[in-house]
């Protein structure tokens, strides 16, 4: 080796050093006679030369170099094979579902739960980042700031400064109260009336007396809740006594107004009737675009806007039934007390006018509440609704029974159905039995009438007593897997005259018939209705004199008795 290098120096190898004149440094498209060749060529010959020295002198170091490398990589790699040989033996992660008790899975436990502890402990700290504060505040500052805070005052804040009693304070041995108590009480949900005087600081002889005169006027439990009630509480006749009460009143009906109020003999109850007028609204207008906005636009409340399309939808069909030049003609139940107030009520007739004739009467009729034609039929309501939402996974007929194994009759259809999905009964009726019934498990009977029944059977749970009308839609139960059932499903059969029939061959329309006396009944108060003028019932009812209310303006009621309006 040192043979070699001494060598390589003393003789510089020819084909290793390009002499200047060898050197490649004139290129075709680079005539010589460009100024910058003269200048660079012999420092190009030099920096060749050097290279070449250099790499002739390191050329030992590099192959020692190699060698080294070579051996430390042969040395890793037998390393690696011999660590990836033991760490293949070791059995970090047994199936812990196996051997259990063994010391193999009582080492994998451990292993879990070493890697379960490390896990942990880089739980995040979600404690608060605690910042330098804006300024150092000392106990007074945070006080002066606390009281300069505009806080809420129902969480008990305080603000403007305090200023502690100086000498010049002289403490006031007691401070007067005011004569008299304006209050206004609230009658809650489920409230009681005595709880409520009680609550408003009426003391209970007072609050006792008031609460027997209301109810020699009224049922108590006839209070609507959110009714406001005015009170007056008096000057106490001592200190500590609870006030008297002086004056209490409110309205207890749409058309009644209670006061109680004090005189020489203590409490007496004063009834104000109030007259109320039930002249039906009237309300008619144009259909256009929409017959829900038209209708609101015209004045008529959400909810009879909605009774309206709801009433029409179970007569006609809405798309093609109406137009935008018809008329919708919507009657209204309301009230209006002499004193102002009004309340709507419930839908009472539903018309649909085209070119100044009905097309369309409809009017609520009987304790149902269902709407009539004016020629006495009821809504049509047919087909049956599903009893649940999905398809049917099995047909009435002979079946291989999936439970029992050998073929019989299927007495009714299958309906696929996830656990505790709503059963709906599929027409209106009466529930003739519920309860649990065999291997129909839980089980619910409608009888529709006409020798028609439908049960429903491996309910989870019953929503109806037997004896209960039931309407068409009206949940009565939920999917379940009782009886004899290899899953949640819904078993459904349908009895004409007590023999089992294929649902699926039935749809039947129920349309109510108005007919005789009921008939008769029905068209009277149809006619009655109808004659009814379109906004009769917006104007105010006239006062008598005796009904003029209480000044509106603040400045008049000053010392004037405070009515209800
Ligand atoms: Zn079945």
């Amino acid at each position: 080796m040192d043979n070699l290098r001494d060598m390589r120096v003393d003789e510089p190898a020819p084909d290793d050093c390009l002499s200047a004149e060898e050197l490649p440094f004139d290129w075709p498209d680079q005539p010589a006679d460009k100024p910058h060749a003269a200048w660079g060529a012999p420092i190009l010959a030099q920096l060749r030369q050097f290279v070449a020295a250099t790499r002739l002198e390191l050329a030992p170091h590099q192959e020692k170099l190699s060698v080294q490398v070579n051996r430390y990589s042969q040395r890793f790699g037998q390393w690696r094979d011999r660590t990836s040989a033991q760490l293949s033996q070791i059995d970090l992660a047994p199936d812990l579902a196996q051997n259990i008790g063994s010391g193999r899975w009582f080492r994998g436990l451990g292993t879990m739960l070493g890697l379960s502890v490390v896990a942990l402990a880089f739980w995040p700290d979600f404690s608060a980042l605690e910042a330098r504060p804006a300024m150092n505040l000392d106990e007074a500052a945070r006080d002066e700031f606390r009281s300069q805070m505009i806080l809420p005052l129902a969480l008990g804040a305080d603000n403007g400064s305090h200023m502690g009693a100086s000498r010049a304070v002289i403490p006031l041995k007691s401070a007067p109260e005011r004569p008299q108590i304006e209050l206004v009480a609230t009658f809650h949900k489920g409230d009681n009336f005595m709880r409520m005087l009680r609550r408003a600081g009426v003391g209970s002889a007072d609050a006792e007396r008031a609460e027997a005169l209301v109810a020699g006027a009224i049922t108590l439990s006839e209070i609507e809740a959110g009714t406001h009630v005015d009170i007056v509480l008096g000057r106490r006749p001592e200190a500590g006594a609870s006030r008297p009460l002086d004056d209490l009143r409110f309205r207890a009906r749409f058309d009644l107004e209670l006061a109680v109020a004090r005189n020489e003999s203590g409490l007496s109850l004063e009834q104000k009737i109030i007259r109320v007028d039930d002249t039906p609204l009237r309300i008619r207008g144009k259909v256009g675009q929409s017959l829900y906005r038209s209708a609101r636009a015209a004045g008529a409340p959400t909810s009879a806007v909605q009774e309206f399309i709801k009433a029409l939808d179970g007569h006609i069909n809405l798309n093609s039934g109406v137009g935008a030049n018809d008329e919708f003609d919507m009657i209204v139940s309301y009230r209006r007390a002499a004193t102002g107030e009004r309340q709507a009520g419930k839908l009472l007739y539903a018309g649909i006018e085209r070119d100044g004739k009905p097309r369309t009467q409809l009017m609520r009729w009987g304790k149902d509440g269902y709407f009539y034609e004016a020629s006495g039929v009821g809504e049509q309501r047919n087909g049956l609704v599903q009893p649940v939402p999905g398809r049917q996974t099995s047909r009435f007929g002979m079946r291989r029974h999936p439970i029992l194994g050998y073929r019989r009759m299927h007495s009714g259809v299958d309906f696929k159905a996830s656990y505790g999905t709503p059963i709906v009964a599929v027409s209106d009726g009466q529930v003739s039995s519920a309860g649990r019934a065999g291997g129909c498990g839980i089980a619910v009977r409608v009888n529709h009438g006409s020798g028609l029944s439908t049960r429903y059977c491996h309910m989870s749970r019953m929503a109806v007593r037997s004896g209960q009308s039931v309407r068409r839609g009206q949940v009565i139960g939920y999917v379940g897997s009782t009886g004899l059932s290899t899953g949640a499903h819904l078993h459904y059969e349908m009895y004409r005259g007590g023999r089992a029939i294929d649902p699926n061959s039935v749809s039947f329309v129920t349309r109510a018939q108005l007919d005789g006396r009921e008939l008769m009944g029905f068209r009277a108060t149809l006619n009655q209705i109808l004659s009814v003028q379109p906004g009769a019932a917006l104007e105010d009812m006239t006062r008598l004199p005796s009904e003029e209310g209480a000044p509106k303006r603040e400045i008049e009621r000053i010392d004037s008795k405070r009515e209800i309006g």
